[in-house]
């Protein structure tokens, strides 16, 4: 599953890369004096939140690769299932089976 571990590793830097990018928004944000424009406000809001997910991933995509360095990439943490391939390839970050991962 080394194919994996490059799409993890691939998914990391691509996700740093983006929170790199909101940080710089963010700072330039700061910098205006006229935030109190609707339109601007608004997009500060969005990419918050698109921060805060991409923060998320990264932290996911990172524990998805430990546990798959750790030989316990194709294991459920939950209830130690392996996880259907399947998943994996749609999923490359997921670290629980589809039973689990509703619960
Ligand atoms: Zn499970």
């Amino acid at each position: 599953m080394s194919e994996r571990r490059e799409i993890l590793q691939h998914l990391c830097d691509d996700l740093e890369a983006r929170l790199a990018r909101y940080r710089a928004h963010q700072r330039r944000s700061l910098d205006k004096d006229s935030r109190e424009q609707a339109g601007e406000v608004q997009n500060d809001e969005v990419v918050e939140a698109l921060d805060q997910e991409a923060r998320e991933e990264l932290a996911q995509a990172r524990h998805a690769l430990a546990r798959l360095e750790a030989g316990e990439g194709e294991v459920c943490e939950r209830c130690g299932e392996t996880i259907d391939p399947r998943r994996l390839a749609a999923l490359p970050y997921t670290t629980r089976c589809l039973h689990c991962a509703d619960t």
